[in-house]
């Protein structure tokens, strides 16, 4: 089995060594990360500056491609560039802080995994909750290999991915895993507001994964409360339960020039 191994954290952070150890075993895995961190960058690509592979070593041993690009280039230089035949699964990750609910939309993480699905291959995005105390890498990516060990006994349908988060707790105390649906409600964020030397204001982001909204079913609550959190995902934006609603207004003489003057 051909597997593709990206990550938005950048080729050397540990999530991503760690987890290619864990899954050597599977097939042959072909590593394709963001040269530098990629953490929030969502799903942008690059046309408007080159894009360069180089092949990256580590302690003297070559441990894959970095571009200094975005996850989602990762993936479009890695299947149409790097491989000389398409991989079976991509995997994105393993993401050093969970991905869940409207952070799915920020994450680089999801974005590779989306991206992959885009082009027709299955994929998964998995992340690593660390906001708790606990944060041995090592451990969540052996749990991580289980699950795509098992996703990997199914095919998924083609235009799907599946995005899974591991709670930040040591593998022994973990409950289970629970198919969740993406809780879809605000998070509490902040600015943090400073004065740089020169007297201007500046700010930094805040971000933390709490909500004034708690949601049973939902990522959120399954890796708060000890679970693994797989969630299947689809790309295809559209409300339908809004389509026919809009449909139904009153679009008459829209181009009319009428309209404006009134
Ligand atoms: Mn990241």
């Amino acid at each position: 089995m051909r597997i593709l191994l990206t990550n938005d954290d950048g080729i050397y952070a540990p999530g991503i060594a760690a987890l290619k150890q864990c899954i050597e075993d599977l097939g042959e895995v072909t590593v394709v990360a963001p040269d530098i961190e990629q953490s929030g960058v969502g799903h942008s690509i690059t046309f408007s500056y080159p894009l360069r592979i180089r092949e990256v070593h580590l302690n003297n041993e070559f441990i894959g491609y970095g571009v200094r690009g975005s996850p989602a280039d990762c993936v479009k230089l890695a299947i149409c560039e790097i491989m000389k035949e398409g991989p079976d699964i991509v995997i994105s990750g393993l993401n050093m802080g969970s991905n869940v609910g409207i952070h799915i939309f920020y994450s680089g993480t999801v974005a590779a995994a989306v991206e992959a699905a885009i082009m027709g291959f299955p994929s998964i995005a998995v992340s690593f909750d660390i906001s708790g105390d606990y944060d041995d890498v090592q451990d969540a990516a052996r749990v991580a290999k289980n699950v795509i060990g098992r996703i990997l006994k199914h095919r998924l349908p083609k235009g799907s991915l599946l995005n899974v988060n591991i709670p930040s707790i040591p593998s022994d105390q973990m409950k289970g895993m629970r198919v969740t649906r993406q809780f879809a409600h605000d998070f509490q964020e902040t600015f943090s507001k400073r004065i740089d030397p020169s007297g201007k204001a500046y700010y930094w982001l805040v971000g933390t994964d709490k909500s004034l909204h708690h949601e049973e079913g939902t990522d959120i609550s399954a890796i708060n409360e000890g679970y693994i959190s797989v969630t299947p995902l689809r790309y295809d934006l559209t409300n339908y339960h809004l389509f026919q609603e809009v449909k139904d207004w009153n679009w008459d003489d829209i181009t009319s020039y009428k309209e404006n003057k009134e």
